[in-house]
């Protein structure tokens, strides 16, 4: 039978509910037991956190100095030994697991499955590949562990109605000296986390110019959404490349995705794939995001944004 540990995802104290995502693939899995592991300088928040996700048997916390920050060179030797006596290693595919799982995996001798989208069996996966316009299966040797990171916008997150028990673990394990915390600059918003928000509003290289992103910010604001933008608007300079959506950027499955002058170049739509309705606003009625958007506006986004804008009172 199989036993999955799940790596918490955590920042500022606070569970991302990335880890809630990998929890339901793990599910799929249909294990003995799921057991969420949470290292941390200060743990009990987050722990209690992950307690309450459904399918989770047990909450494990590593609480040191050394944790306070997501160092994969500090992280994955604790994983490694902690994953004694687990068949697998569930870890979402944010820039937090794409950075720790190949660590684990090298650590453990095995070769990490990446991106899972599907599970067909405890040792059998589906990944997206090229841009997402091909699916495979991958297949891991029965007797290895199985180091996975989990495309988190194919999951839903688990529901949180558990009360799982909290256990304090103590690993011996040498932490390395050569890596170590200098800084953490990220972009401070008030807006919706762009990778969790149920509603993104995206402008693309048609909006212009930086100042003229206002208009985008203004529209996602009225209706409580994230910004997100197109990698030419990113490489334009309109708007910081944290929120870039798309094969390098962010993967992201809302309820509601609006393209605003956006062309849709098949590495944009990889990242909106699992999104619910797509609207998009081009005054090209042949750009290629019309083949996909449930919604088509064609026409000047600077009239047909205001003009939304005063539909919505
Ligand atoms: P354009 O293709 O220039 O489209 C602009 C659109 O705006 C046009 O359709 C135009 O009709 C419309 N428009 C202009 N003015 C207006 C107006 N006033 N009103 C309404 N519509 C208007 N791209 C990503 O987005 N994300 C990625 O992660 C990504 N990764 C990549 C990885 C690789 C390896 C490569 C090669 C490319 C990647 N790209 C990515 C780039 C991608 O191929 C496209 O170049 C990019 O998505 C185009 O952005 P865009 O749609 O904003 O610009």
């Amino acid at each position: 039978m199989s036993k999955i540990l799940v790596i918490a995802e955590h920042l500022d104290g606070k569970l991302n509910s990335s880890t809630a995502r990998a929890v339901s693939a793990a599910s799929a899995v249909k294990p003995e037991a799921i057991n969420v592991l949470v290292l941390a300088e200060a743990a009990d928040a987050i722990a209690s956190e992950a307690a309450k996700i459904d399918g989770v048997s047990k909450v494990l916390t590593v609480a040191r100095a050394e944790n306070a920050h997501a160092l994969a060179a500090i992280y994955a030797p604790q994983i490694a030994k902690a994953a004694a006596g687990y068949s697998h290693v569930f870890i979402p595919s944010t820039t937090f697991g794409k950075d720790i799982a190949p660590r684990v995996a090298a650590l453990l001798g095995v070769s990490q499955v990446s991106d899972i989208m599907t599970v067909e069996g405890p040792h059998s996966f589906k990944r997206p590949i090229y841009a997402g316009n091909a699916i495979v299966t991958v297949e891991v040797d029965a007797g290895s562990t199985v180091v996975a990171t989990v495309r988190t916008a194919s999951w839903p997150a688990a529901a949180s109605s558990g009360a799982a028990p909290i256990e304090a673990l103590s690993l011996d394990v040498a932490l390395p000296s050569h890596t170590r915390f200098v800084n953490l600059q990220q972009g401070k918003s008030d807006r919706p986390d762009l990778q969790s928000a149920a509603k993104v509003v995206s402008g693309g290289r048609g909006v212009g110019s930086k100042e003229n992103f206002e208009i985008i910010y203004k529209f996602a604001d009225k209706i409580g959404a994230a910004v997100g933008a197109s990698r030419a608007a990113v490489d334009a300079g309109y708007v910081p490349n944290e929120m870039q959506v798309g094969q390098t950027g962010k993967i992201i499955a809302p309820e509601l995705y609006m393209a605003i002058g956006i062309s849709g170049a098949i590495q944009h739509l990889t990242g909106i794939k699992d999104a619910g309705t797509i609207v998009a606003i081009n005054k090209d009625g042949e750009a290629p995001i019309f083949e996909i958007a449930d919604i088509g506006l064609v026409g000047d986004l600077f009239k047909i944004l205001p003009e939304l804008e005063a539909q919505l009172g």
